[in-house]
C-alpha cells in the first residue's frame, strides 16, 4: 500500500481526496482546513471537513459541490422566523451533523476524534485528520474592518477587496499526533488545488506541520487551484493579489517555494513550466479540471505517475 498524505481545503480538496481515494493500492490520510469552523445557533460548524466528509461518503450535493443531496431547509425556516441571522445554509440533515458535533465537544471529546468518529460512521474508508484540535480562525480585513471568515465568504459572497489575512489562535494551536505521524510516514505528501492562503496555509501554520512537511521522508507535490490565472470557484487569485503574488500557477508555485519538490500545473498553463522549473521545482503538466469521478481519478493517477 501506498501512504498518501493529502492536505485540504474543501470543494477543491475534496475532489482530489476523492481522486486518490478511489485508486487501488492506495492508503489515503486527509489533513483538512478547520480555519473556517465558527459557531452558528449556538453550534460549531466545520464546513472543510464536512465538504471532505461528505464527498468521501457520496452524500455530497454533486451540483453545488458543497453540503448534503436531498437536502431541505425547515429547521432554517424556523430559525429565520424566530429573527436569527440565516445567511450561512445550513439544511437539515447537516444541521444533524453540527448537533451531534456540538454535543460530542460538549462531553469533551476533541475536534479529531469527532471527525473520525463520523467519517467512520459515514462509511468514509480514508482517514479525515485535523491539524489541531484547538481553535484556529481565519479573519479577513477589507474595508469595513475585520471579519470572520464566513462573513466575507457567505454574508458577502468575497465581493469586498481583501486587504489582509490573520489566522486567529494559529500561534497557540498544537498540532494533532496523528497528523503529524500522517506527514511523517507518508511515501508521498500532496498539497490539494485548494485556496493556498486560506485553506493550505492555516494547516501548514500550526506549530510543527510546516517543520514537519519539510522533514518529512517523502516528497512534496502541488496541485495549482489556478487555471489560466482563473479560480475554479472562489476568491484565491483575489487574495493572492492582495498579499503580492502573481495570481496563476507561477504565483502558487512561488507561494509554496522551499516547501514543495513537485508542481502539478494544467494543461492550459504548460506556458508557465519553465518559468516554475526556474524556481528550483519540478513541474508537470496535467488536465486538472476535475468534475467527473474519472478525471479526479486520471489526475491523482497522473500525480503517482509524475512522483514515481
Ligand atoms: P473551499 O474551502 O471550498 O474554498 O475549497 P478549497 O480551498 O479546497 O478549494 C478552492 C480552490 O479550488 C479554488 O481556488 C478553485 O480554483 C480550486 N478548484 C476547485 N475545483 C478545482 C478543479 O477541479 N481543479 C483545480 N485545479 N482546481 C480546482
Ligand atoms: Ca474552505
Amino acid at each position: 500500500m501506498m501512504k498518501i498524505t493529502l492536505l485540504a481545503g474543501g470543494v477543491g480538496g475534496a475532489k482530489m481526496a476523492e481522486g486518490f481515494d478511489g485508486l487501488a493500492g492506495v492508503e489515503l490520510s486527509v489533513i483538512g482546513n478547520i480555519a473556517d469552523d465558527a459557531s452558528f445557533h449556538g453550534l460549531w460548524v466545520s464546513p472543510d471537513i464536512d465538504t471532505l466528509t461528505y464527498s468521501l461518503a457520496g452524500r455530497i450535493d454533486r451540483a453545488q459541490g458543497w453540503g448534503v443531496a436531498d437536502e431541505s431547509h425547515r429547521a432554517l425556516s424556523v430559525l429565520k422566523e424566530l429573527g436569527d441571522d440565516t445567511w450561512m445554509t445550513l439544511g437539515d440533515r447537516d444541521f444533524g451533523l453540527h448537533i451531534y458535533r456540538s454535543h460530542a465537544l460538549a462531553q469533551g471529546q476533541t475536534r479529531s476524534e469527532i471527525a473520525a468518529h463520523v467519517a467512520r460512521f459515514f462509511g468514509v474508508k480514508s482517514k479525515i485528520l485535523l491539524p489541531t484540535d484547538d481553535v484556529v480562525q481565519t479573519r479577513v480585513r477589507v474595508a469595513a474592518g475585520w471579519l470572520s471568515f464566513q462573513e466575507y465568504f457567505v454574508r458577502e459572497q468575497c465581493k469586498p477587496e481583501v486587504l489582509e489575512l490573520a489566522y486567529e489562535g494559529i500561534e497557540a494551536a498544537k498540532p494533532t499526533e496523528a497528523a503529524l505521524a500522517a506527514i511523517a510516514e507518508a511515501d508521498l505528501i500532496v498539497l490539494a488545488p485548494s485556496n493556498p492562503l486560506v485553506s493550505i496555509s492555516p494547516i501548514l501554520g500550526v506549530s510543527g506541520m510546516r517543520e514537519s512537511v519539510q522533514a518529512a521522508k517523502a516528497k512534496v507535490v502541488a496541485v495549482s487551484p489556478l487555471i489560466v490565472g482563473k479560480v475554479v470557484k472562489g476568491p484565491a487569485d483575489r487574495m493572492m493579489k492582495a498579499v503580492g503574488l502573481r495570481a496563476d500557477a507561477f504565483g502558487v508555485a512561488d507561494y509554496y517555494r522551499g516547501m514543495v519538490d513537485h508542481m502539478v500545473i494544467d494543461t492550459l498553463d504548460v506556458g508557465l513550466k519553465a518559468e516554475i522549473m526556474a524556481l528550483g521545482q519540478g513541474c508537470t503538466v496535467l488536465p486538472t479540471l476535475m468534475t467527473e469521478r474519472a478525471e479526479k481519478e486520471a489526475l491523482a493517477a497522473g500525480i503517482l505517475g509524475a512522483m514515481a
